[in-house]
Protein backbone atom coordinates (compact mmCIF):
# COMPACT_ATOMS: atom_id res chain seq x y z
CA UNK A 1 0.00 0.00 0.00
CA UNK A 2 1.13 3.57 -0.95
CA UNK A 3 1.82 6.24 1.80
CA UNK A 4 -0.53 8.54 0.43
CA UNK A 5 -3.26 5.78 0.53
CA UNK A 6 -3.23 6.23 4.54
CA UNK A 7 -4.60 9.66 6.12
CA UNK A 8 -0.89 9.32 8.40
CA UNK A 9 0.93 8.23 5.45
CA UNK A 10 -0.65 11.60 2.98
CA UNK A 11 -0.17 14.09 6.11
CA UNK A 12 3.50 12.77 6.58
CA UNK A 13 4.01 13.19 2.08
CA UNK A 14 2.73 16.65 2.86
CA UNK A 15 5.08 17.34 5.34
CA UNK A 16 7.96 16.60 3.43
CA UNK A 17 6.99 18.70 0.82
CA UNK A 18 6.26 21.51 2.66
CA UNK A 19 9.78 20.92 4.27
CA UNK A 20 11.57 21.20 0.98
CA UNK A 21 9.01 24.70 0.52
CA UNK A 22 10.53 26.22 3.75
CA UNK A 23 13.98 25.10 2.39
CA UNK A 24 13.47 27.12 -0.40
CA UNK A 25 12.30 29.71 1.13
CA UNK A 26 15.33 29.75 3.69
CA UNK A 27 17.69 29.60 0.77
CA UNK A 28 16.20 33.01 -0.39
CA UNK A 29 16.26 34.84 2.95
CA UNK A 30 19.72 34.18 3.45
CA UNK A 31 20.50 34.53 -0.09
CA UNK A 32 19.23 37.73 0.29
CA UNK A 33 20.98 38.60 3.68
CA UNK A 34 24.70 37.67 2.90
CA UNK A 35 24.45 39.88 -0.08
CA UNK A 36 23.43 42.84 2.06
CA UNK A 37 26.13 42.43 4.94
CA UNK A 38 28.82 44.24 5.13
CA UNK A 39 30.08 44.81 8.97
CA UNK A 40 29.16 41.30 10.62
CA UNK A 41 31.86 38.91 8.54
CA UNK A 42 31.03 36.42 11.20
CA UNK A 43 27.60 36.49 10.77
CA UNK A 44 27.72 36.30 6.68
CA UNK A 45 30.32 33.80 7.08
CA UNK A 46 27.63 31.46 9.21
CA UNK A 47 24.88 32.09 6.96
CA UNK A 48 27.15 31.11 4.04
CA UNK A 49 27.58 27.93 5.91
CA UNK A 50 23.91 27.20 6.88
CA UNK A 51 23.12 27.85 2.91
CA UNK A 52 25.33 25.33 1.82
CA UNK A 53 23.97 23.08 5.03
CA UNK A 54 20.40 24.09 3.69
CA UNK A 55 21.33 23.16 -0.03
CA UNK A 56 21.80 19.70 1.49
CA UNK A 57 18.60 19.43 3.44
CA UNK A 58 16.69 19.52 0.43
CA UNK A 59 18.53 16.97 -1.79
CA UNK A 60 17.29 14.83 0.89
CA UNK A 61 14.42 15.65 1.02
CA UNK A 62 13.83 15.71 -2.99
CA UNK A 63 15.27 11.83 -2.28
CA UNK A 64 12.81 10.95 0.35
CA UNK A 65 9.81 11.96 -2.13
CA UNK A 66 11.31 10.48 -5.06
CA UNK A 67 11.81 7.37 -3.31
CA UNK A 68 7.82 7.80 -2.12
CA UNK A 69 6.90 8.78 -5.83
CA UNK A 70 6.36 12.05 -4.86
CA UNK A 71 7.78 15.27 -6.69
CA UNK A 72 8.35 18.12 -4.31
CA UNK A 73 5.70 20.68 -5.12
CA UNK A 74 6.70 23.76 -7.56
CA UNK A 75 3.92 25.56 -7.08
CA UNK A 76 4.68 25.60 -2.88
CA UNK A 77 8.14 26.40 -3.63
CA UNK A 78 7.67 29.10 -5.47
CA UNK A 79 4.83 30.66 -2.68
CA UNK A 80 7.61 30.43 -0.32
CA UNK A 81 10.26 32.26 -2.88
CA UNK A 82 8.26 35.19 -2.75
CA UNK A 83 7.74 34.98 0.97
CA UNK A 84 11.18 34.82 1.53
CA UNK A 85 12.25 37.54 -0.57
CA UNK A 86 8.94 39.87 0.63
CA UNK A 87 10.37 39.12 4.36
CA UNK A 88 14.05 39.85 3.50
CA UNK A 89 13.15 43.65 1.51
CA UNK A 90 10.95 44.47 4.83
CA UNK A 91 13.69 43.85 6.88
CA UNK A 92 15.63 45.55 4.50
CA UNK A 93 13.75 48.91 5.17
CA UNK A 94 14.70 48.93 8.79
CA UNK A 95 17.64 50.79 10.23
CA UNK A 96 18.22 47.82 12.40
CA UNK A 97 18.07 45.58 9.67
CA UNK A 98 20.71 43.40 11.58
CA UNK A 99 19.19 43.11 14.45
CA UNK A 100 15.98 42.66 12.67
CA UNK A 101 17.64 39.36 10.99
CA UNK A 102 18.93 37.76 13.41
CA UNK A 103 15.28 37.49 15.62
CA UNK A 104 14.00 36.14 12.25
CA UNK A 105 16.38 34.10 11.68
CA UNK A 106 16.25 32.84 15.12
CA UNK A 107 13.00 32.31 14.91
CA UNK A 108 12.55 30.42 11.31
CA UNK A 109 15.12 28.53 12.85
CA UNK A 110 12.47 27.20 15.96
CA UNK A 111 10.39 26.83 12.95
CA UNK A 112 12.09 23.87 11.29
CA UNK A 113 12.88 22.21 14.50
CA UNK A 114 10.03 21.93 14.99
CA UNK A 115 8.28 20.91 11.97
CA UNK A 116 11.41 18.38 11.17
CA UNK A 117 10.48 16.70 15.31
CA UNK A 118 6.88 16.73 14.12
CA UNK A 119 8.30 14.86 10.30
CA UNK A 120 10.53 12.30 12.79
CA UNK A 121 7.78 11.45 14.52
CA UNK A 122 5.28 10.91 11.62
CA UNK A 123 7.76 8.97 9.70
CA UNK A 124 8.40 6.80 12.63
CA UNK A 125 4.87 6.11 12.71
CA UNK A 126 4.02 5.58 9.23
CA UNK A 127 7.34 2.87 9.26
CA UNK A 128 8.72 5.10 7.05
CA UNK A 129 12.09 3.98 9.11
CA UNK A 130 14.88 4.68 6.30
CA UNK A 131 13.95 8.09 6.13
CA UNK A 132 14.72 9.30 10.13
CA UNK A 133 18.36 9.53 9.49
CA UNK A 134 18.42 11.66 6.66
CA UNK A 135 15.48 14.16 9.37
CA UNK A 136 17.75 13.40 12.07
CA UNK A 137 20.68 15.08 10.28
CA UNK A 138 18.49 17.88 9.57
CA UNK A 139 17.45 18.79 12.27
CA UNK A 140 20.44 18.24 14.17
CA UNK A 141 21.98 21.16 11.28
CA UNK A 142 18.88 23.17 12.16
CA UNK A 143 19.56 23.04 16.24
CA UNK A 144 22.84 23.76 15.80
CA UNK A 145 22.44 27.01 13.44
CA UNK A 146 19.63 28.27 16.25
CA UNK A 147 22.16 27.68 19.10
CA UNK A 148 25.13 29.72 16.84
CA UNK A 149 22.55 32.40 16.19
CA UNK A 150 21.12 32.84 20.21
CA UNK A 151 24.73 32.99 21.10
CA UNK A 152 25.13 36.09 18.74
CA UNK A 153 21.91 38.05 19.80
CA UNK A 154 23.69 39.87 22.82
CA UNK A 155 26.91 40.26 20.99
CA UNK A 156 25.65 41.47 17.42
CA UNK A 157 22.95 44.07 19.40
CA UNK A 158 26.25 45.38 21.32
CA UNK A 159 28.35 45.89 18.17
CA UNK A 160 25.66 47.19 16.08
CA UNK A 161 25.10 50.42 19.04
CA UNK A 162 28.96 50.52 19.14
CA UNK A 163 29.41 51.46 15.53
CA UNK A 164 26.32 53.57 15.10
CA UNK A 165 28.00 55.21 18.42
CA UNK A 166 30.87 56.07 16.08
CA UNK A 167 29.06 57.52 13.08
CA UNK A 168 28.48 54.09 11.31
CA UNK A 169 25.67 53.08 9.25
CA UNK A 170 25.72 49.69 10.90
CA UNK A 171 22.37 48.12 10.00
CA UNK A 172 23.97 45.56 7.83
MG1 LIG B 1 16.71 24.16 7.01
FE1 LIG C 1 17.82 26.23 8.95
Amino acid sequence: MALSDTKAGSHYLTGLRNAHAVEMEALEIMSRQVERLTHYPEMEARLRQHIDETKGQQERLAALLERHGTDSSTFKDAVQVVMGNIAAIGHSMAGDEILKNSFANYAFESFEIAAYQSLIAMARHVGDQSAIGALEQNLREEIAMQEWLAQQIEPTTLKFLSLEEQGVDAKN
